[in-house]
């Protein structure tokens, strides 16, 4: 399996990241896709000890909606903080998160807008694929995707949350979907509505750590190693042994991020 989101540069994994690493490994998550926030100076430079500790992850870099407000004055500077991050990460294999939150509303609606087609216009400059943030933005979203001919680079729809027909949308649009611990909540119904549907070929798994825990260890803190109950839900759904999700996701993560994993 491969977590294809998490935030374990972050201050919450700090004081355990060996332990966390090898609860992954031991769990079969082989590699995972490290989430940078290019304004956070210390998740970069945390990012660097990550990678030491753990070879098999791969970065993606890039200035969340909630951040945009730092960049009201000037929204290219987004993209450029963006770009040094690429360059001193040559781990670096994705942009973003990068989207737009409504829900949160951290920054003001039009400042997100410009902070997103910023850094799709770098994405597309650098060749790498995106991977967004959307919530309770879907038209804002599909429209600057649209504008932007995001479809050219493609990437992934993270922590998908939408219903079947916005998963249409975004499949319609080339990319891919990704599921994270919320699929595993009984009440979420539509959810796994949308999880029996995706073809194999468009479909990614993820923790978003340290957030979101899946059952059976909701409301604690998250971690790589339990994108396995993620996978395993979305199996069950799907009448179909875990390892043919594990095969898919390994495949789609291959040809979308290049990895270069053996
Ligand atoms: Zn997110
Ligand atoms: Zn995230």
């Amino acid at each position: 399996m491969i977590d294809s989101h998490c935030h374990i540069a972050g201050p919450e994994f700090a004081a355990d990241l060996p332990g966390v690493i090898e609860r992954a490994k031991n769990a079969g998550v082989i590699g995972a896709l490290v989430i940078l926030a290019a304004d956070d100076e210390p998740e970069i430079a945390q990012g660097t000890n990550v990678a030491a500790q753990w070879p098999a992850v791969r970065f993606s870099v890039g200035v969340h909606p909630h951040a945009a407000g730092k960049f009201a004055a000037n929204p290219t500077d987004a993209a450029k903080a963006t770009e040094a991050v690429i360059a001193s990460q040559p781990l670096t294999r994705g942009l973003g998160e990068i989207g737009l939150d409504y829900h949160y509303d951290f920054a003001p609606r039009a400042v997100q807008q410009e902070v997103f087609r910023e850094q799709i216009r770098l994405a597309k400059q650098r060749r790498l694929p995106i991977v967004i943030h959307t919530r309770e933005a879907e038209e804002d979203t599909f429209r600057i995707l649209d504008e932007e001919h995001a479809g050219d680079i493609g990437g992934v729809f993270h922590c998908f949350t939408g219903d079947r027909a916005m998963a249409g949308r975004v499949l319609d649009l080339g990319f891919h979907l990704s599921l994270a611990g919320i699929v595993t909540f009984p009440r979420a119904a539509e959810l796994k509505e949308v999880a029996k549907m995706v073809p194999l070929e468009r479909l990614l798994v993820e923790t978003d750590s340290p957030f979101l825990a899946p059952v059976p260890h909701r409301g604690k803190r998250n971690e790589p190693a339990n994108v396995l109950y993620v996978a395993e839900t979305i199996a069950a759904l799907r009448g179909v042994d875990v390892a043919a999700i594990g095969d898919a996701v390994r495949a789609n993560f291959a040809r979308l991020f290049q990895p270069g994993y053996d």
